[in-house]
């Protein structure tokens, strides 16, 4: 279709505003669907609170609404505490954006704007731009699984797969095949309800909405898609993996560290394992020390992205353990930040040692590249379970860290032909995202058909 024609109406440009929830992997896809929409015509107005506030500069197209977002100090480590903090972030800038919403609106005048693309996590928002007659559409950064585990929350709960009791931790959800247990959405003990409230909350922002928008792609997910299909009245749209939809854009929080890419230039094909565990997951020092003389013993080549305050109270310098660099000299590279899309897609890199977050699992499904699994919370466990038992591209590390263990799976992963048929079927899954993203393929058609659907949305 004509790109600039898509978004104008009545000889007017239309606006979409989006919302995303401040932490990177929920920015990362907010910004990449931006550029989609950008580049089929769209203007862009991203509201965005303070905490981890995007840098406009690197956005020049965009318009950005500052929210107050009445929080402070310095981004949760825990996922108890990123709970509270998702919480306290919505009610902090509830009211702040409804005043700032209805300015813009008054300055675009309402009938330019399509709608409110708004991070599922969002409620508050989207009720505040529904109250002021700006339709909206949910964006969910999580699988197709995740959602339907998401809306079968209170089942789970009164059929007593939830909260999780240690004897049935391997029992499976006949309901949610192929998860486990285990496998659930579990975010700590949550003793006040926390964490139903944010997933109901979720839920509710789905249903009210006028469509949910999921970062997941039909050869990936047709099952837990025609589920997601069937249990909601609202239309899903599988735009996914939208990084290979969106031109590159920078929403990274913490400087990329480039240098890495050079260094893998000089590498064979498929021999680097990247390890990274994303931006949230933390390690106890003891495991990033089992971690760390693991890959030394495996003597596999690596690229490891060890974050500043990835093992708590720590600073980076003293992270890994003494001897470990000179163990490793040569045949290893440690960056506190990686510009991941680009390694992952690197003909040297051959396994990528995960969390399995789902921006990082699809990226690594897109490119071909095998995964060793570490998931720590959330959707991760049920992300991991789908690598290892849906599409055979990976398998789990699990329990306690031991670097006997550690060893061992590296050298499954990279050298074994365990780990060569992993790789096969993780190339034929990369051609299965690609075919979905051609023209005529199954998340193309979505995105038309989300693009038709915002310009038909009615204040
Ligand atoms: N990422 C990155 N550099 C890194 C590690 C991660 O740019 O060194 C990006 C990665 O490409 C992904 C996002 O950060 O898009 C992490 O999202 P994910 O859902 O995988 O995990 P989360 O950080 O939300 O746990």
């Amino acid at each position: 279709p004509a790109p600039e024609s898509n978004a104008v109406h009545g000889g007017r440009r239309r606006h979409v505003l989006l919302f995303p929830l401040p932490y990177q992997g929920h920015i990362n896809p907010m910004f990449r669907l931006a550029g989609l929409l950008h580049a089929r015509g769209f203007a862009i107005t991203v509201f965005h609170t303070h905490f981890n506030a995007p840098d406009p500069a690197r956005h020049p197209k965009y318009r950005f609404v500052p929210v107050p977002d009445g929080t402070s100090g310095p981004a949760p480590v825990a996922i108890e505490d990123v709970v509270a903090h998702i919480l306290a972030l919505t009610a902090g800038c509830e009211a702040a954006f409804r005043e700032r919403l209805a300015a813009v609106l008054e300055e675009y005048s309402s009938d330019t704007v399509a709608c409110l693309v708004a991070d599922a996590h969002l409620l508050p928002m989207v009720e505040a731009a529904k109250s002021l007659g700006v339709p909206t559409l949910a964006l969910r950064t999580g699988s197709a699984a995740c959602c339907a585990c998401f809306i079968a929350y209170p089942m789970l709960f009164d059929k007593g797969y939830l909260p999780v009791k240690e004897s049935q931790r391997d029992m499976p959800v006949s309901e949610l095949p192929p998860y486990r247990v285990r496998d659930l959405v579990v975010l700590g003990d949550d003793e006040r309800g926390a964490v139903r409230e944010l997933i109901a909350r979720a839920v509710t922002a789905v249903k009210v909405s006028s469509g949910v928008i999921l970062n997941t792609f039909d050869a990936l997910e047709r099952r837990e898609l025609q589920g997601l299909r069937r249990d909601l009245a609202v239309p899903v749209f599988d735009v996914g993996p939208l990084h290979k939809f969106s031109p590159a854009g920078d929403s990274s929080l913490l400087r990329q560290d480039r240098s890495c890419l050079e260094w893998l230039d000089a590498r064979p094909p498929a021999s680097v394992l990247y390890v990274s565990f994303g931006s949230i997951a933390c390690m106890s020092p003891r495991d990033l020390e089992e971690a760390a003389w693991g890959i030394a013993a495996s003597g596999v080549p690596f690229v490891w992205v060890v974050r500043p305050g990835m093992v708590r109270g720590s600073a980076r310098q003293e992270l890994l353990p003494e001897g470990f660099e000179a163990a490793t000299r040569g045949r290893g590279m440690v960056v506190a930040w990686a510009p991941q899309e680009e390694v992952l897609g690197h003909a040297a890199v051959g396994g990528f040692w995960t969390h399995n977050g789902w921006n990082s699992t699809t990226e690594s499904v897109c490119e071909g590249v095998p995964m060793l699994c570490r998931p720590c919370f959330g959707d991760q466990m049920g992300n991991a379970r789908y690598v290892e038992h849906v599409w055979n591209v990976g398998f789990e590390v699990g329990g306690e860290l031991e670097r006997g263990s550690v060893e061992a799976a590296i050298r499954r992963l990279m050298i074994d032909k365990d780990g060569a048929e992993m790789r096969a079927r993780a190339v034929e899954l990369k051609k299965a995202a690609e075919e979905c993203s051609r023209t005529g393929g199954s998340s193309c058609l979505a995105i038309d058909k989300l693009i038709t659907h915002m310009m038909s949305l009615k204040n």
